[in-house]
């Protein structure tokens, strides 16, 4: 890693920030499960029922977006000699887009496209 636009300290602190984030996600996850685990001892009436659905279904959403973020920082934390630079491109991206996110993988330009893609 000779010349990279980070620190080494920063770099560290990116890593941390990156674990940090993967356990704290991980750990409301087992909470989450234990929750719901608490909640089917109830006999619901059908208007419970019909909000359990909408809390289910938000609960989903949620997941789907934390399953992404997990992904994400498995990804970062796996090409971490690469970290700070952008996988498509190679370009730097910024520390202040690090700061925003450290699981970003992608320069701004690379993700505008990607997100293109997406639509
Ligand atoms: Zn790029």
């Amino acid at each position: 890693m000779l010349d990279h636009y980070l620190t080494d300290e920063q770099i560290e602190s990116f890593r941390l920030k990156l674990i940090e984030k993967r356990d704290g996600i991980i750990n409301a996850r087992r909470l989450a499960s234990q929750d719901i685990s608490m909640e089917g001892m109830k006999a619901p009436d059908p208007v419970d029922r019909a909000t359990q659905q909408e809390q289910e279904d938000g609960r989903m959403a949620l997941e789907r977006k934390d399953d992404k973020t997990l992904e994400e920082i498995a990804f970062a934390l796996k090409n971490f000699e690469d970290f700070g630079y952008c996988h498509e491109c190679g370009e730097e991206i910024g520390y202040e887009r690090l700061v925003y996110n450290p699981a970003f993988t992608m320069c701004v330009d690379c993700k505008t496209i990607e997100e293109k893609k997406v639509r």
